[in-house]
């Protein structure tokens, strides 16, 4: 009989999408991928180490995984893994820890997943992390996370990721323009294209052969791919090409992340951005003179180890005046080897919490405000396989307000025009639909 594997994930869409790939080499080889409580011989748990306590969530899991199953192999792969393996291998009931560069080959190198008295790791330094390894998620059918690129040349000084990631490097255009002609032939219907540093593809065997917006303009030409999202792109890489030509495109969504970080050049400086804040403000600018509908949304760090209460108003109302619609807020939390960590001017933990929950209020106050000026307005939604206790289904328009509908098995995965009537108590917004036929694609 074929042996059972279950998956647990942390951390960000590219994990996700790995875990994906890594799953379906599972399967190919013959073993039964089932859910993390069906008493699974394999568990895979991959990691992340930007997670605040990566460590404990980590260690939970191991414990859950073992309350379930108390024989069954555990491997840990993922950031965290590649950043502290012996950490890692010191937890009661792990069997195996592997890096960066071994987890795609994890069931050639634990060959049987036989347990053992040592914990085995298999981490190299993350510079052997030189592969590009294509992964795209499938289990969700109305949406794909394609991967299109890795690790990250940048050196932010908060950041563990290239230490845990690697170097730049991507897939080619051939490559991915392969993939996605495979996706537009499945029921799929929007790809979110996702990367460690997106914008900064291009890099291929340690040169630069393509920019970026290369790989935009050949997606949009990909016959059968209804939406193509960008998981998130840093500022300075936005370029005005790329935003003019999704303002243009049937295919990219006006919908665009961008890490802002602080709304403080001193702080962008001191975190070794690539950018100042008054090129964020023009990108803004840009984005919504062409596309005044666009869905912006902004990762920032709050408590940053010399951010004073000035600087942190600074970003407050940068971000106040500017023209957007959401906000990811993270709480500074100290990584080892990094030059943040060096830094003395240290916030304290219960500062960091009060500016967190400032901007997480300010979050809602412009996502609320973003929702509003959209009422009555037409949109596209993808409905998405999901109902709520309330007998409610949800979506996503283009431009990313999350609606709700009565549930109707037969939307599901479809995409819909509808117009946006009110905000609801839990924040979604109820629509009507204006067409009733499926929109071609
Ligand atoms: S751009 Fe900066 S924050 Fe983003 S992965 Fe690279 S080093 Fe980390």
């Amino acid at each position: 009989m074929s042996k059972k594997v279950a998956f647990y994930t942390l951390g960000c869409k590219l994990n996700f999408s790995e875990t994906s790939t890594i799953s379906r080499q599972f399967e190919e080889k013959g073993f039964k991928k089932v859910p993390f409580t069906d008493t699974p011989e394999i568990y895979i748990i991959n990691t992340c180490s930007v997670t605040d306590n990566a460590d404990k969530k980590c260690r939970k899991i191991v414990r859950e995984a073992r309350s379930i199953s108390p024989d069954s192999y555990i491997a840990i792969i993922g950031c965290y893994a590649q950043l502290k393996p012996k950490e890692i291998s010191e937890i009661k009931g792990v069997d195996a820890v592997l890096g960066a560069a071994e987890k795609f080959r994890l069931i050639e190198l634990l060959d049987g997943f036989i347990k053992e008295k040592e914990t085995r790791v298999l981490a190299s330094e993350v510079s052997e992390a030189k592969d590009f390894v294509h992964s795209h998620s499938i289990n969700d059918r109305t949406r794909t996370f394609l991967k299109i690129q890795d690790g990250c040349n940048y050196l932010c000084s908060f950041c563990t990721i290239p230490l845990a990631r690697g170097k730049s490097r991507s897939d080619t255009i051939e490559n991915i323009l392969n993939k996605a002609n495979e996706i537009a032939q499945t029921d799929v219907k929007e790809v979110v294209l996702t990367g460690v540093n997106t914008g900064d593809y291009g890099i291929v065997d340690g040169k630069r052969k393509y920019r970026f917006f290369d790989l935009v303009k050949e997606l949009d030409q990909v016959k059968g791919l209804d939406r193509i999202r960008i998981s998130s792109i840093e500022p300075n890489l936005l370029s005005n090409d790329i935003i003019s030509f999704a303002a243009e495109s049937k295919r990219f969504v006006p919908h665009f992340h961008i890490p802002l970080q602080s709304g403080s050049n001193k702080i962008l400086k001191l975190m070794r951005r690539r950018y100042l804040r008054e090129l964020y403000a023009e990108r803004v600018a840009k984005i919504k003179s062409l596309m005044p509908d666009a869905c912006i949304g902004v990762d920032v760090i709050v408590g940053f180890p010399g951010e004073t209460d000035e600087d942190f108003m600074e970003t407050y109302n940068f971000l106040n005046e500017l023209d957007i619609s959401y906000l990811h807020v993270f709480t500074y939390s100290e990584r080892a080897n990094t030059d943040a960590v060096e830094h003395k001017d240290v916030v304290p933990m219960k500062i960091r919490n009060k500016r967190s929950k400032m901007l997480r209020i300010l979050s809602e106050k412009k996502r609320r405000h973003f929702y509003e000026s959209q009422l009555g307005k037409n949109h596209v939604v993808l409905f998405e396989d999901d109902i709520s206790d309330d007998g409610m289904m949800h979506g996503f328009t283009e431009n990313y307000v999350r609606v709700s509908a009565k549930y109707d098995p037969v939307l599901i995965n479809e995409l819909k025009k509808v117009r946006l009537e009110r905000i609801e108590d839990d924040g979604r917004v109820s629509v009507t639909e204006i067409e009733n036929e499926v929109l071609a694609h």
